[in-house]
This record gives structure tokens, C-alpha cells and sequence, in this order.
């Protein structure tokens, strides 16, 4: 489970990606709707946290 954020209105959200598919998932804004990737790499990410 993973702790993003969103890139269009800021807000942060769980999300579940499955298990060696982090770069290519794409993750749907709950609240504003706009999809954005997940970058593996932590720097480009849009991964707050791990939990
Ligand atoms: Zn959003």
C-alpha cells in the first residue's frame, strides 16, 4: 500500500498497486479524477509513503 499524491489538485490517497508493476501503474485521482503515473523511483514519484 502506498500513500500518493495526486499531481492535479494535491491531494493524497491510498493506493494498492500489485507487486513488481509500481512503474507501470496508473492511478485515478479519487477526487479530482485525473490519472497519473506511479514512478517506481522515489524521486520522480508521486509516492508520499509506503505503509
Ligand atoms: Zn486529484
Amino acid at each position: 500500500m502506498f500513500i500518493v499524491k495526486c499531481p492535479g489538485c494535491g491531494k493524497e490517497q491510498k493506493t494498492q498497486p500489485r507487486p513488481g508493476l509500481v512503474t507501470s501503474k496508473t492511478k485515478r485521482c479519487v477526487y479530482c479524477g485525473r490519472n497519473f503515473k506511479i514512478h517506481g523511483s522515489m524521486p520522480k514519484s508521486r509516492i508520499v509513503k509506503k505503509v
